[in-house]
């Protein structure tokens, strides 16, 4: 039943969009992001490899296992996933894929990312966000960050985006939005609205499948995308 893909072979690395959360070690010197499904399992940093999120010795992503990072192709799709309650205080991310991939209709199943950018929407008082601070919420050793205005942060701890990019290192840019995706405009409410509305019926599999973790993990086998292609960049070393 399951056809040989199609291999490609790309000359410059695709890129796509996932969110997450922001997060800062517990000794406040580094920082990152962590998956938003639960059984987020491990923060990653802005350059990062996966590895099977099951224990399985095999290579990520593994053609029949859900292992690796995932990113979807549309950035719309992702400003979708942040209308979720659960995810209004995560993140947008611009990533390339760097290394072998899985492609799919959504997006892409990869062994290797770098995050280019990450878009901060606002504060939770609306107003725009000029740090991130503690979320009330983290990981072991791993405190989880939201957007914070200059006058919400207060006593809690934070850190400026500037000094989040920069702890994260390996020229991350930070950017303020206005409201990753549901607050920004009509015509992105009404496309946000399109994908939730488009998710609707898949159950709990569905942003989990779309957006998921740092190192795969979605849990729960519910719907699978059909895969598209398999492939590799043309000069995978020399674009890490
Ligand atoms: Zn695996
Ligand atoms: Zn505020």
């Amino acid at each position: 039943m399951r056809l040989r893909l199609p291999e490609e072979r790309p000359a410059e690395p695709p890129t796509g969009y996932k969110i997450a959360h922001p997060v800062l070690s517990q000794d406040g010197t580094r920082a990152g992001f962590t998956g938003v499904s639960l059984g987020g399992a491990l923060p990653y940093g802005v350059l990062a490899d996966a590895s099977c999120v099951y224990g399985l010795r095999h290579r990520a992503p593994h053609r029949r296992c859900d292992c690796g990072f995932h990113c979807v192709h549309d950035r719309a799709t992702a400003e979708g996933l942040l209308c979720t309650g659960e995810h209004r205080s995560a993140v947008l991310l611009d990533v390339t894929v760097l290394g072998a991939y899985i492609r799919f209709e959504l997006g892409f199943r990869y062994a290797r990312q770098r995050v280019r950018v990450a878009t901060v929407g606002p504060c939770a008082c609306g107003a725009v966000a000029v740090a991130f601070a503690d979320a009330g919420w983290g990981r072991p050793g791993w405190l989880g960050l939201a957007a914070a205005c200059a006058g919400c942060v207060r006593g809690r701890t934070s850190v400026s985006l500037a000094g989040f990019a920069r702890l994260a290192g390996d020229g991350l840019r930070v950017v303020a939005g206005s409201g990753g995706g549901c607050r920004r405009s009509t015509r992105l409410r009404r496309r946000a609205r399109g994908a939730r509305t488009r998710r609707r019926g898949r159950a709990v599999a569905g942003p989990a499948r779309l957006v998921p973790e740092p190192v795969g993990g979605t849990g729960g086998r519910g719907v699978r995308q059909r895969a598209q292609g398999v492939g590799e960049l043309a000069s995978a070393s020399s674009r890490a």
